[in-house]
């Protein structure tokens, strides 16, 4: 279903980002700079099944540096180099303010390289844009993602620190993939993952699939879930 560049928490290498694909467009949700250059070093043209690629979009979760500062960056490249066009959505109003300025204000992007819209707008996969609560001096502007890809219906937590919003969409039945982050160190910002690990196990027993994303530590993570089928988010490269 998603694909990743990068399955790491914001102090990691390779922080947090997925894709996936439709038809001739490229659906990223969020881009750290470690996905910006994942994608410069390959042949993107390669992930769309015409090879020649209609739309890049950016679905943004929140504005922390490892979800969005590779964006700015990826819109000046589709713009002079891939001449593909490019399109930014924000999961609110408020947000896309907020990207408006970073984007044009701070990096100076060119208006003309990118589209910038809201997520609700996006109706052939969002289903439903999920308010979250993640940490203090985000409040009200993190978010995760009710989609729909082909028939399945996939949960993005984004980044949060409670699995409450998602839950409504966690029930029986149907083609439903869970993607949450996941921490093994305890904080007030994130999941911690051996509080949700009898709530995740219960959710995979009901033929659920989950992943773990955003991860701080794989190495305890895996302990943690090595005798259950909770799988860690699929890189790509
Ligand atoms: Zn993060
Ligand atoms: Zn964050």
């Amino acid at each position: 279903m998603l694909q990743f560049f990068g399955r790491g928490s914001a102090f990691q290498y390779e922080q947090n980002s997925a894709f996936f694909t439709d038809g001739d467009d490229i659906i990223l949700i969020d881009c750290p700079m470690s996905s910006f250059h994942k994608l410069i070093r390959m042949n993107i043209e390669q992930l769309t099944e015409s090879r020649n690629v209609r739309i890049i979009f950016v679905l943004v979760t929140h504005t922390h540096a490892d979800h969005v500062s590779g964006i700015a960056t990826l819109i000046q490249y589709a713009y002079y180099v891939w001449h593909i066009p490019i399109v930014i959505a924000a999961p609110s109003q408020e947000v896309k303010d907020d990207l408006r300025f970073l984007f044009s204000r701070l990096e100076g992007c060119d208006m003309a390289a990118f589209h910038l819209t809201t997520a609700d707008k996006l109706k052939i996969w969002v289903k439903d844009v999920i308010p979250t609560t993640h940490v203090p001096g985000l409040n009200g502007r993190c978010f995760g993602y009710n989609l729909k890809i082909g028939d399945a219906s996939v949960i993005y937590t984004g980044d949060t620190n409670t699995l409450e919003p998602y839950k409504q969409y966690l029930t029986d039945g149907g083609d439903i993939y869970f993607y949450t982050e996941a921490s093994a160190a305890k904080s007030p910002v994130h999941i911690y993952l051996p509080d949700e690990l009898d709530y995740l196990k219960s959710l995979t027993d009901k033929g659920i699939k989950v992943y773990l994303m955003h991860l701080d530590d794989e190495d305890k993570a895996y302990e943690l879930i090595k005798d259950t089928s909770i799988m860690f988010a699929p890189l790509y490269m």
